[in-house]
């Protein structure tokens, strides 16, 4: 599974890393990144559970 952050609906809500850190990251102005963009399958389901949580939709997985 691929993990992307769509700049451009990311408000800083930062539900992202709060749920699964491993895969997302805040950068210095607190909008979500991703710091592991292949996502291992042991962390899939965490960074599901992110996207859902997104308030923006701005998680994209593939
Ligand atoms: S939860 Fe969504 S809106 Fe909030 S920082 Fe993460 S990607 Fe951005």
């Amino acid at each position: 599974m691929k993990a992307e952050v769509d700049a451009a609906k990311c408000q800083g809500h930062a539900r992202c890393w709060e749920i699964c850190p491993e895969v997302f990251m805040l950068d210095e102005e607190g909008f979500g990144s991703v710091q592991t963009p292949e996502v291992p399958p042991a962390l899939e389901a965490k960074a599901g559970e992110a996207a859902d949580n997104c308030p923006e939709r701005a998680i994209v997985l593939s």
